[in-house]
């Protein structure tokens, strides 16, 4: 792959840590869990209250909605945001919220801690550009027809405006398979992470749209490598004005985050193997 001047691997193997909120972002496991979108004041806040209790340490939710009908919920905006920013003075969790303006990058950096480009606007080559200008975490999605050479390159525009702060996230790809909301490429992970020194999460929420999907899909991901996972979680996902069928219910996910320990430990006494 050439070019990858700011994105691929240093000399030394070095991999890049974002700190976010006293997370070390590569080197913690990081869980980013909350609804598809805010909705209101009680459903964003009760929803960060348990997802924080079942051990998620960063909370996400999204005030702009790229929807596939423009007649869809797009989002609160900015009512959407100062609910964040509740939330987040209330668990201390960061918050991860998506940008889908160029327009909007600076202001809604001043209520997010990590700024999210979503799968459709990873090659929005201008708001990656203002991303990048921004200073802020960016968490980059892969878009659902990208190579990891397209996708890389994107990281790349970021770094290339002095922001060396990029988060990768697969996020499932179109194939030709139907039963699955997306086809989600696991073995991206390895693959980034041998191309590129930016630590790579994993989201089977959107990569599977199949809510008995994503606890094994979120296991999978662990030992794939992954640095991290986002989840889509709801007070009450039957009521949500998105996403519902994929949003997993504070039980689930609190048993998923159980078992993720589990793998998590397994995947530790694998990577000092010398007892194999
Ligand atoms: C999201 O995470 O809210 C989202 C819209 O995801 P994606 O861009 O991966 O579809
Ligand atoms: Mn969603």
């Amino acid at each position: 792959m050439k070019n990858l001047k700011l994105s691929g691997q240093k000399a030394g193997g070095e991999r890049t840590v974002v700190e976010v909120g006293g997370l070390r972002i590569g080197e913690d496991f990081v869980v980013i869990a909350g609804p598809c979108a805010v909705e209101t004041e009680d459903q964003l806040i009760r929803t960060a209250i348990a997802v924080k209790e079942a051990g998620a340490t960063m909370l996400r939710g999204g005030a702009f909605k790229p929807r596939t009908s423009p007649y869809a919920f797009q989002g609160l905006g900015l009512k959407g945001l100062k609910i964040l920013d509740k939330a987040r003075r209330e668990t201390g969790l960061p918050i991860v919220t998506e940008v889908i303006d160029t327009r909007d990058v600076s202001w809604v950096g001043e209520y997010a801690d990590v700024l999210q480009i979503g799968a459709r606007n990873m090659q929005n080559f201008s708001l990656l550009r203002e991303a990048g200008k921004s200073g802020r975490p960016i968490l980059l999605k892969r878009g659902m027809y990208s190579t990891l050479e397209e996708w890389l390159n994107c990281a790349e525009y970021i770094l290339a405006e002095g922001n060396p702060n990029v988060i990768l996230c697969e996020r499932g790809i179109r194939s030709f398979e139907t039963f699955t909301r997306n086809t989600l490429d696991l073995s991206i992970v390895p693959s980034a992470k041998s191309m590129s020194h930016l630590p790579v999460f994993v989201d089977p929420s959107h990569g599977t749209g199949v809510l008995g999907l994503i606890e094994p899909m979120s296991l999978a991901a662990v030992a794939s490598g992954a640095d991290g996972l986002e989840i889509e979680v709801h007070i009450d996902p039957s009521s949500a004005l998105s996403d519902k069928d994929q949003q997993l219910s504070p039980e689930a996910f609190s048993r998923l985050m159980r078992k993720l320990a589990v793998m998590r430990k397994t995947m530790a006494e694998l990577a000092g193997d010398s007892f194999l």
